[in-house]
């Protein structure tokens, strides 16, 4: 069976909390889009981490943990991640790496910091990992699949003919100093060496997987929003962040994924730039951020504090439905728990007319929130494991939220650890 976790909004949704507990039942868990830009932060008994490449089943012994050929490769990256977490005690985790994964080169870094600086006010708020570089590359056919390591002759020849583009560019463009060809080249070999040991073809593995009845966890990164195609153009990122995307990232037949477990957070976060209806600033936002996620609302790539908003039911019942939801996981509950009154985002209003489909960006722009205010419960709910045990008026959020956005919470998450989750049966018909 093949399932897929996907993001609703902006990203930072608590994806990799529900991967790390989903994984418990999961022979392989696949990274399927983007590359080191994004974070998962994940609390269990080893400890709290950071994981930017790996996929979050990397702390079972049982699971396969796989680089699929849409993920945007950082070599380094990766294997300094792979360090880090063998350093604190996990075991080294079972890895495959696609044949087809394409690498981020050291230049598209250079070029993500350059083209952040040249645009300066107009940037886009890039974490500069290169990844805009790297899957415009891809798409223009001059990016490097991992396979190509192993085949120095033609490697040598096309990284000469890719570099005459980019010198220019560094030179003539950004006034910086040009790339040389043997020094690209021996970084590759050393690239090569650290892959060689994982490289496979990850698609048939993955077919024969399946075929013996095995279970695999496609792991998103980011959410709905920031889809090149459906979410909040241009402030979006550069691959497919949607669970259909998982078929092609991954390299498995669509018809296989079964279910698609949505994570939708309690209130909303936003990093980088681009519209954000629900926005709140000031000491309403400060003290949200600070009590929000597991330690604060802090870029877990960058450290970057986060933009906050209330819950925003027009952008997660699109984020909900563009994913093609089967179940909703909604989670870091627990920190509106000191809240008297929770605002929530029920409509949008753009030039005194209502809206309550997620429009595109230009009218996303001008668009004002309305707001229904709900409740608080004023008590900690962490440690709670059965959904009647919450208090009412939680209950009455979490009810509240499913009505509007039309998909079932079957999971509400209260708590930051793999066992803080509490599972509930779904009245919406
Ligand atoms: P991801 O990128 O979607 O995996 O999300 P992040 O890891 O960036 O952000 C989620 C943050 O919230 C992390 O610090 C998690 O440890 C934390 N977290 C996840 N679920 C919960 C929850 O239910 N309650 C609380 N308080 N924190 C949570």
């Amino acid at each position: 069976m093949v399932r897929a976790i996907v993001g609703a909004n902006w990203g930072d949704e608590g994806k990799g909390k529900i991967t790390d507990m989903l994984a418990q039942d999961s022979d392989i868990v696949i990274r399927f889009q983007g590359g080191a830009n994004a974070g998962h932060t994940i609390v269990n008994h080893y400890g709290k981490f950071a994981l930017h490449t790996l996929p979050s089943g990397v702390f079972y012994d049982h699971t396969t943990s796989i680089i699929g050929n849409g993920v945007a490769l950082d070599v380094p990256k990766f294997f300094k991640e792979v360090g880090e977490i063998t350093s604190q005690g996990v075991p080294m985790p079972k890895i495959l790496i696609s044949d087809r994964a394409q690498i981020v080169m050291p230049y598209h870094i250079l070029f993500d910091q350059y083209e952040e600086e040249r645009l300066g006010k107009a940037s886009f708020g890039s974490t500069k990992s290169g990844i805009a570089p790297f899957y415009s590359d891809k798409y223009a056919k001059i990016g490097f699949q991992v396979q190509e390591l192993f085949h120095e002759d033609t490697l040598r020849t096309k990284i000469a003919r890719v570099l005459e583009t980019k010198n220019i560019l560094l030179e003539h463009l950004y006034h910086k100093p040009p790339i040389d060809p043997d020094e690209l080249f021996n970084t590759l070999m050393e690239y090569k060496k650290m892959v060689e040991p994982y490289v496979c073809d990850v698609s048939a593995f993955l077919w024969k997987s399946i075929k013996e009845g095995k279970n695999v966890l496609l792991e998103g990164q980011l959410g709905s929003l920031k889809d090149p195609d459906h979410g909040i153009y241009p402030m979006v990122t550069s691959s497919s962040t949607l669970a259909g995307y998982g078929a092609i990232g991954a390299g498995l037949p669509p018809y296989e994924i079964k279910q698609i477990v949505t994570v939708v957070k309690a209130y909303s976060s936003a990093v980088g730039a681009g519209a954000f209806v629900s926005e709140i600033f000031g000491d309403e936002a400060d003290e949200l951020r600070r009590r929000g996620g597991d330690g604060g609302e802090f870029g877990a790539t960058t450290g970057r504090p986060r933009r906050m908003g209330w819950f925003d039911c027009v952008a997660t019942r699109y984020g909900c439905r563009i994913q093609g939801t089967t179940d909703v996981a909604f989670t870091v509950l627990d920190v509106l728990g000191y809240l008297d009154k929770i605002p929530v985002c029920v409509g949008y209003e753009y030039e005194g007319q209502r809206i309550d489909d997620f429009p595109t960006t230009q009218i996303l722009e001008k668009c004002k929130p309305v707001i229904e205010v709900l409740d608080g419960w004023k008590t900690d709910i962490r440690g709670i494991k059965n959904y009647d045990d919450l208090p009412a008026a939680c209950r009455a959020y979490i009810e509240f939220v499913e009505k509007q956005i039309g998909f079932p919470i079957t999971m509400v998450s209260n708590g930051p650890s793999r066992d803080d989750i509490i599972y509930r049966t779904s009245t919406l018909k």
